[in-house]
């Protein structure tokens, strides 16, 4: 499929987000106190071309926490700092079946599953770049910024809650460094994993950062290379197969298109040399994912044909 002409385009979003923010159901993730303030209302889908136009609907503009969405770009850093076989020797490529949160570790590898899961983003977040947790900190801000082309922020409240709540991540990290699968301090290694996952973005900013993905990792805005084009598929297929929680399988079967949601309500979609989508709604389902999200995407997928598994 193809996406129409630029009035079109916008129209057909203002429609779609007008039926999709009426939609019930879900709620608001309540892990750490900071996310369960989010307001269940608010509702932004945003869509971004490889020619660099962007078109978007309701609460496109709002700020919210990147939390899981961040771990493909991450992973994609690490496979270009380390290269494909030493990163895989980390982490793996196959999708779980257990809970994001899972402190299961593959037992053949004795390695974490994939770099979509919570051990596997946090084995990831060891590859970032820095000799203080301060450099590492500003490196992996520095990454997310160049994906949305502006300068973003952390937001240290989200950041805060995780490290004084994330006890789970923490007993996953302390695992990992057991079976040598981690090697600096547990603590360093979780500090910049939180601060990842607590990068400030709007649904406008994961629209730019899935077209770069589906510009083979170019910004369409800004002209910036910022993933190697080699490694932009290892990204898709593990989005495509671990990208969605639970809900993976059943996402490719009916939507098609590779992406990756998080728990403050965020959906980033890539249709490779095509485009970008992003919707941004808290209410989540018991999958962990955007109820709106998923209906908005779905909905797009089928009118403009963009199932990646279908030739028309
Ligand atoms: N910061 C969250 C965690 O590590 C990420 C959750 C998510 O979006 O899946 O638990």
């Amino acid at each position: 499929g193809e996406i129409p002409s630029s009035g079109l385009v916008s129209d057909y979003l203002a429609e779609l987000h007008f039926r999709i923010s009426h939609l019930s159901g879900g709620a608001v993730a309540s892990y750490i106190p900071e996310l369960a303030k989010a307001d269940p209302k608010l509702c932004g889908i945003a869509i971004a071309t490889i020619d660099g136009k962007t078109y978007s609907a309701g609460d496109a503009d709002v700020e919210f926490t990147i939390q899981s969405v961040s771990k493909p770009f991450v992973y994609g850093y690490a496979l270009e700092r380390h290269g494909r076989e030493a990163i895989l020797q980390r982490v793996g490529v196959e999708p779980t079946g257990e809970a994001f949160n899972s402190i299961v570790l593959d037992e053949v590898h004795n390695r974490p599953f994939n770099p979509m899961v919570n051990a596997g983003a946090i084995a990831i977040a060891e590859t970032i770049k820095g000799a203080t947790p301060a450099e590492r900190a500003q490196n992996m801000l520095t990454l997310f910024s160049r994906l949305a082309g502006r300068r973003l922020s952390i937001d240290e409240q989200v950041y805060r809650s995780e490290l004084e709540t994330g006890h789970r991540n923490r007993a996953i990290a302390y695992m990992m460094l057991n079976s040598g699968m981690i090697r600096r301090a547990p603590e360093d290694i979780l500090d910049v994993y939180f601060r990842q996952c607590a990068v400030r973005v709007t649904a406008r900013d994961l629209a730019v950062m899935a077209a770069t993905l589906a510009n083979d990792g170019v910004n369409p805005l800004s002209g910036e290379r910022v993933i190697a084009t080699e490694y932009v598929s290892d990204i898709l297929t593990v989005m495509n197969t671990c990208g969605m929680y639970n809900y993976a399988g059943q996402w490719s079967y009916d939507v098609g298109i590779p992406a990756k949601s998080g728990v403050a309500g965020s959906i980033l979609a890539v249709i490779p040399g095509q485009l970008g989508i992003a919707v941004f709604s808290p209410p989540i389902d018991q999958h962990g994912n955007s109820v709106r999200g998923v209906a908005a995407c779905k909905e797009i997928a089928q009118d403009f044909r963009l199932n990646i598994f279908r030739s028309h």
